[in-house]
């Protein structure tokens, strides 16, 4: 066991070795840039990584849950797993940089451009270390979008089998208000678990000019849509996050005439199970005014990603290294939001965590998923000095 001077005296090494790949990192992630793709259309993007994998030795499969690329560096266990999310967003990139999106409409806005090549730099710093077991590296598909069964990236790699014989699995996410040189970790619930529910309330049309002979599914929907935002203010213990909003809201075709029926679709975001459950059956109690009304209602529920629950262990290892790396008034807490990641799917079937990397050094801070968004890539070398000194320590740790 190393003492706590050893360890940082090797985490201020790892940052250096990162920093001295610096140019490769910035090439990698602005060829990503240039030429993003949507979810489950990576297949430049999967065939560039798996082609820098097999280059550094690594045992590679292609196509995992569709598009994606599993690569693995060294031999057996322990393991520990390393994931990069790699799709763009339908976005036309405003931000005018040399390294722009050649791509019309498509834009990596969410800098994923940037996991790929901190995973990648981390993958080029493990092979010059030596370590027991193994690092896999998990080049996920989609995780903003699901495909024609609303099933993501990451379910889709765990169904496929790319988290067979992990021990552990860490992520990070940009971060646009989090300055570049620091960044953020949580034990615990970190984002949202999301649903989608779809509605319909039910009347009885009729003639504008004689609600009283029709049943107003616009009544109806009213009493539901106040009954709705009471879930949280009402029935769920504050201790416990909880949201559901509506979405989207549809009924009739003209002035004078009562339809019969309004669509109504929605979300619904928590951390606990129990407020899920919960959730569910006072959103559906929500609907039952219709049929207190003399009306009806139809509603189904479409399971989304959990949520992110970063374990203690994993969570305090990437903290404990970014300590060592950046300094800790460098290493902050996370900001939480009920924002859904499906890195929640990986964590609930291996102990990980998902850790912040601040990207923002001048100018306006642009949010994710905004066409101006940029990154300091400075950022790059810290994400894959993070990566490749967290994987070290948990398979020397746990051989
Ligand atoms: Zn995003
Ligand atoms: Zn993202």
């Amino acid at each position: 066991m190393l003492c706590g001077e050893s360890w940082l005296l090797k985490g201020i090494i790892m940052l250096a070795k990162a920093k001295a790949i610096q140019d490769q990192l910035s090439a990698w992630r602005r060829d990503f840039h240039m030429q993003p793709e949507l979810g489950f259309q990576e297949t430049r993007t999967a065939a560039k990584v798996a082609g820098i994998m097999e280059g550094f030795g690594c045992r590679v499969r292609r196509g995992v849950g569709r598009t994606g690329v599993v690569a693995d560096l060294g031999n057996g266990s322990p393991c520990i797993a390393v994931r990069a999310d790699m799709d763009a967003l339908p976005l036309q990139e405003l931000t005018g940089a040399a390294y722009a999106s050649q791509v019309p409409g498509v834009m990596h806005a969410c800098g994923h451009d940037a996991h790929m090549a901190c995973a990648l730099g981390a993958a080029l710093l493990l092979t010059r270390e030596q370590f027991p077991g193994s690092v896999r590296f998990l080049f996920q598909p989609s995780e903003e979008v699901g495909d024609s069964e609303g099933i993501s990236g990451a379910p889709r790699m765990i169904a496929d089998g790319a988290l067979e014989g992990v021990d552990a699995v860490i992520a990070l996410h940009v971060e646009a208000v989090t300055p570049c040189g620091a960044i953020r970790t949580e034990v615990g619930p970190a984002s949202g678990g999301v649903d989608s529910w779809f509605a319909e309330v039910i009347g009885r049309g009729g003639h504008g000019a004689y609600p009283h002979e029709a049943l107003d599914p616009f009544f109806l929907t009213a009493q539901v849509i106040n009954a709705l935002n009471a879930i949280v203010s009402r029935r769920i213990y504050p201790f416990h996050p909880a949201v559901v909003s509506i979405g989207s809201l549809h009924g009739g075709h003209t002035e004078n005439v009562i339809p019969d029926r309004v669509k109504m679709t929605g979300t619904l975001r928590y951390t606990e199970k129990a407020v899920q459950e919960q959730l569910h059956a006072e959103i559906r109690r929500a609907f039952e005014v219709a049929r207190t009304l003399g009306g009806d209602y139809e509603i189904k529920f479409e399971l989304g990603t959990p949520p992110m629950v970063n374990h203690p262990e994993i969570s305090e290892l990437v903290a404990a290294v970014g300590r060592d790396l950046l300094r800790a008034e460098n290493v902050l807490p996370w900001r939480k939001e009920l924002g859904a990641e499906d890195f929640g799917c990986f964590m609930d079937l291996v102990p990980g965590t998902m850790f912040a990397l601040g990207t923002h050094s001048t100018g306006p801070v642009f949010g994710l998923h905004n066409p101006n968004y940029d990154l300091d890539e400075d950022c790059l070398a810290i994400g894959a000095a993070v990566f490749a000194e967290t994987a070290l320590r948990f398979l020397r740790q746990n051989m």
